[in-house]
């Protein structure tokens, strides 16, 4: 059998999350809350289950969660949708990804990554036949270069795709960010924006999230993709949603409908009555925020070198000053050395070459994270 994608293994985060496990690591590798997810929300999958929503919801998503998604989009980023033509429900941001990729790259299409990237975007461009243009986010923030974004753009770029809040780094994107977008979109009338904003309600510091849908003429040429695993601490739901302009929507739609056809009934019932209170979204920050300062603080006696996360629930530290290795190779030796795993940040970049950085996710209980910096400090 001829691999359609022959450079593609298994995803760092699988291998990283077996090695903690088969070493009885404290597991910081994989990004997924370690704490329960709210009662009110498995009451309400649970409910819709007894009386009966257990049959094929409607392909774009049920209407009811649509409306509750416009409303919340409503609130944050002061913006009407229609719910019929521009919102779709899918299996996770994953699959959004998947199937807006699919649908708008064709053959021989450029697709600029900002790298360090998410695993999940260069395959789907393989698959849908297109060219993958790695562009590097600056060092040691993570911050776009967008002249360096322009140079990389030729007649047949299609697509840019953007990850902020970012993981791994937690880089978000300011003001200035937002305007560079737009001049490259003025500039290329052929090109797109997929935006990957699953972590839009995980932001610090008093920061407001800069969603593409905030700006009228970025929305008209963007996809953005968000995630309920992420703002509800459920991962395992895979429950997410893409927005974008009618015109795109319907040929995503396409896919999205014979790519996964429609998602779980009965949690697309509790997240439309959940989503009702704001204070379910709009809360998540601070507790994330917490849970940073916890980690930071406790990092600040160690030899590693704090970056700054203004965003998501990873961490990325520098090591330079604690060992001589390679990423990778001290990812693996803090795992069964020392019992903490993480991600060698490496692993995000097409040349995966090493940065001397590692990423933690700080989604866990205190008493975890106080367990991992206790033994990291001591390093
Ligand atoms: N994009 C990013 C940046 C992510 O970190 C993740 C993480 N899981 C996803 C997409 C996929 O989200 P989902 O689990 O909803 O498919
Ligand atoms: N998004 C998660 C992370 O970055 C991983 C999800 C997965 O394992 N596919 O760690």
């Amino acid at each position: 059998l001829k691999s359609k994608l022959p450079n593609v293994g298994t995803t760092i985060f699988t291998v990283m999350s077996q090695m903690a496990a088969e070493y009885n690591a404290i597991n910081l590798s994989q990004g997924f809350p370690d704490f329960p997810v709210s009662e009110k929300l498995i009451d309400l999958v649970y409910q819709n289950m007894q009386i009966g929503h257990n049959q094929y919801a409607p392909m774009p998503g049920l209407p009811q969660l649509r409306e509750a998604i416009a409303n919340k989009i409503k609130n944050t980023d002061g913006v009407n949708l229609n719910i019929d033509t521009e919102i779709t429900v899918s299996a996770g941001a994953t699959e959004a990804i998947f199937s807006s990729v699919l649908a708008t790259v064709n053959q021989g299409d450029e697709v600029i990554v900002l790298e360090p990237a998410y695993d999940c975007y260069i395959p789907a461009i393989e698959l849908a036949g297109g060219k993958v243009v790695p562009v590097g986010l600056s060092l040691p923030n993570f911050t776009p270069d967008w002249q360096k974004v322009k140079d990389n753009i030729s007649d047949k770029t299609r697509m840019i795709i953007i990850n902020f809040p970012h993981n791994p780094s937690g880089a978000i994107l300011t003001q200035d960010d937002i305007t560079a977008l737009k001049e490259i979109l003025e500039e290329n009338p052929q090109l797109i924006i997929l935006s990957d904003e699953v972590y839009e309600h995980i932001i610090f510091d008093g920061n407001t999230h800069l969603s593409v849908l905030k700006d009228k003429f970025l929305a008209s040429r963007s996809i953005a993709v968000s995630s309920f695993g992420k703002t509800f601490h459920a991962t395992g739901w895979k429950i997410g949603y893409m927005v974008a302009p009618e015109a795109i929507m319907k040929e995503i739609r396409k896919v999205h409908q014979y790519n996964c056809f429609s998602v779980h009934t009965p949690s697309q019932y509790a997240m439309a009555e959940y989503l009702k209170d704001e204070k379910n979204y709009l809360g998540v920050s601070s507790m994330y925020e917490k849970k940073r300062e916890f980690f930071q603080q406790a990092m600040q006696d160690s030899k590693f070198k704090v970056i700054p996360s203004y965003g998501t629930y990873f961490q990325v530290l520098d090591f330079s000053e604690v060992s001589d290795m390679g990423d990778m190779e001290f990812a693996q030796y803090l795992i069964k050395e020392k019992g903490v795993a993480s991600i060698p940040v490496s692993a995000f970049y097409s040349d995966k070459q090493d940065n001397k950085l590692l990423r933690f996710c700080f989604a866990k209980g205190e008493d975890t994270l106080h367990k991992a910096s206790d033994i990291l400090c001591k390093i």
